[in-house]
């Protein structure tokens, strides 16, 4: 495993892209920053086979499933490339190219082993996948969580997430319920949710998060969803998303309202990519 490309940009935080050259000649991608603390941001799979339809990632399928050996190394890579260090506190967030739920077991084992020696806080972020958010607890797995919700209801979320048709809106929320209540965390769940024009971003929608998550510890960050090849949903207006925050605001919901750091480079979220060299010696 190599970099073989390193992409940055001057925007305050020493935002970098890596292509990495897998030993079958695959490449992923993996993203660093530093705002107060160092933030990596790893794939966990060769392209993903879910198709979220804001994402780049899962464009062509999925090629494979990363190695928990193949997760380590890219983390000891890609934190000496960006020369950070794992005596200070981080963030390693599982938000690059794949879902790490559906590669749960190597993951897992990464963790254990990046866990090892470091002071960083790890983070996996999923789509949600049935049974696999009640198994991080049961395995005790030392890691916080960041759910991609995206949507108010079944219906919603079965348009831009296809995989979500096999998990029912509701055990999601109750698998989310039951992390949160579970003691091995230190942070607030983080529940993204991309503001979709004429889609997700109606007065109603903002109404039902206050709903779910009213006196839960979870921050709602809602995102401007990033540009990709073929986007057919796009962020709703200034106007809209202030109505939709003040809602939040007003109900003192936990939130955030942000833009993915790095978009500039395609680094940002949902615009990662998996691709093969062909005839490398
Ligand atoms: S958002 Fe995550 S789960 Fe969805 S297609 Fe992209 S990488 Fe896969």
């Amino acid at each position: 495993m190599k970099i073989i490309l390193e992409q940055k940009i001057e925007d305050g935080f020493n935002t970098k892209k890596f292509a990495i050259l897998l030993d079958d000649n695959n490449i992923i991608e993996a993203v660093s920053f530093k705002k107060n603390n160092h933030t990596i941001c790893l794939s966990s799979q060769v392209g993903c086979s879910v198709g979220c339809v804001f994402c780049e990632s899962g464009k062509n399928g999925l090629i494979r499933n990363l190695t928990a050996k193949e997760i380590f190394e890219q983390y000891e890579l890609v934190m000496q490339y960006s020369e950070f260090n794992k005596d200070e506190n981080g963030y390693i967030l599982f938000m690059g190219i794949g879902e790490p739920l559906l590669n749960y077991d190597c993951v897992k084992e990464a963790v254990f082993n990046i866990k090892k020696n470091t002071k960083e806080k790890i983070i996996i972020s999923t789509v949600g996948i049935k049974g696999k958010i009640d198994r991080i607890i049961k395995d005790k797995l030392d890691i916080d969580l960041c759910v991609s919700l995206h949507a108010t209801n079944q219906d919603q979320r079965d348009e831009i997430i296809p995989i979500s048709k096999m998990f029912n809106y509701n055990n999601l929320l109750s698998e989310i319920y039951s992390f949160e209540k579970r003691g091995k965390r230190t942070l607030p769940i983080d529940i993204n949710y991309l503001l979709f024009k004429n889609f997700n971003d109606f007065k109603e929608d903002a109404l039902q998060l206050v709903d779910f998550f009213r006196d839960r510890d979870v921050r709602i960050v809602v995102k401007e969803p990033c540009p990709i090849s073929n986007q057919k949903y796009f962020m709703t207006s200034s106007q809209n998303a202030k109505k939709f925050i003040d809602i939040l605001k007003e109900n003192n919901i936990n939130h955030l309202f942000t833009r993915s750091t790095g978009r500039e480079i395609n680094a940002g979220c949902g615009q990662l990519k998996s691709s093969i060299v062909k005839n490398i010696k």
